[in-house]
């Protein structure tokens, strides 16, 4: 049942969003997003939607989450850092691509819910709590980096955490109903590519650089 409904959302939602990557395609119709949302939204864990998943915190909608893998372009043996672990739900679609993922969430509830999900669905994902505008030194360099929470500037840390080639896709404005979704490839060293994905709605990332406050946010 839920693998008809996750092949009509890859047909129905990301190919006609333009997601194109084999590799994202196959994840997505391969992960249970419906493992990763409250029990009481399982009917709708393959909507075209973000959906609420406790704490004034979001899984965010499918073709957000494909555009972003593709646009970070995660391949098999990537090291991955996913910023904001949420539901988990990314961090599994990089793992289920072949990534070795690490990823940090600076809500305690959210990172402990995740680390047990991900153990008990079989992802190798190594769940940090912390504030990932740091991003995580201790595993870095990375060859993509996925921000899934809005900051009002592009985290330096996390800049200089990436590989040389590596992809940072982040959301990036200050305002709450939009942003833009950006990639930052490293070209060398001190060398950096910066592209305006898409217009997008994330919640804020909050720390050192990010917002004041938690409330709001999309
Ligand atoms: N990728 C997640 C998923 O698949 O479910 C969705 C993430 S949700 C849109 C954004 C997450 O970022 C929230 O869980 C929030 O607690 C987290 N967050 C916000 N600021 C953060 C920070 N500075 N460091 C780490 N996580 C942060």
């Amino acid at each position: 049942m839920s693998e008809a409904l996750r092949r009509r959302m890859v047909e129905d939602q990301l190919v006609r969003a333009g997601i194109s990557d084999r590799r994202v395609l196959d994840a997505m119709g391969r992960v249970p997003r419906e493992a990763f949302v409250p029990d009481a939204l399982a009917a709708s864990a393959y909507a075209d939607s973000p959906l609420s998943i406790g704490g004034g915190q979001t899984i965010s909608q499918p073709a957000i989450v494909a555009l972003m893998l593709e646009a970070a372009r995660v391949a098999p043996g990537d090291r991955v850092l996913d910023v904001g672990t949420g539901s988990g739900y990314a961090a599994a679609m990089a793992a289920d691509m072949g990534a070795t993922v690490h990823s940090i969430e600076r809500d305690p509830d959210l990172a402990e819910a995740a680390r047990a999900r991900l153990k008990a669905l079989g992802y190798d994902v190594a769940v940090t709590i912390g504030d990932g505008t740091l991003g995580l030194a201790e595993a870095a360099p990375f060859d993509a980096i996925l921000v899934a929470a809005a900051a009002p500037a592009i985290p330096d840390s996390l800049r200089r955490q990436l590989a040389i080639g590596g992809r940072l896709v982040i959301p990036v404005g200050r305002t709450r109903q939009r942003q833009e979704l950006r990639r930052i490839t490293r070209r060398s060293a001190m060398e950096f590519d910066d592209v305006l994905l898409e217009l997008v709605a994330f919640v804020p990332l909050i720390g050192r650089e990010g917002w004041p406050d938690a409330s709001g946010g999309g």
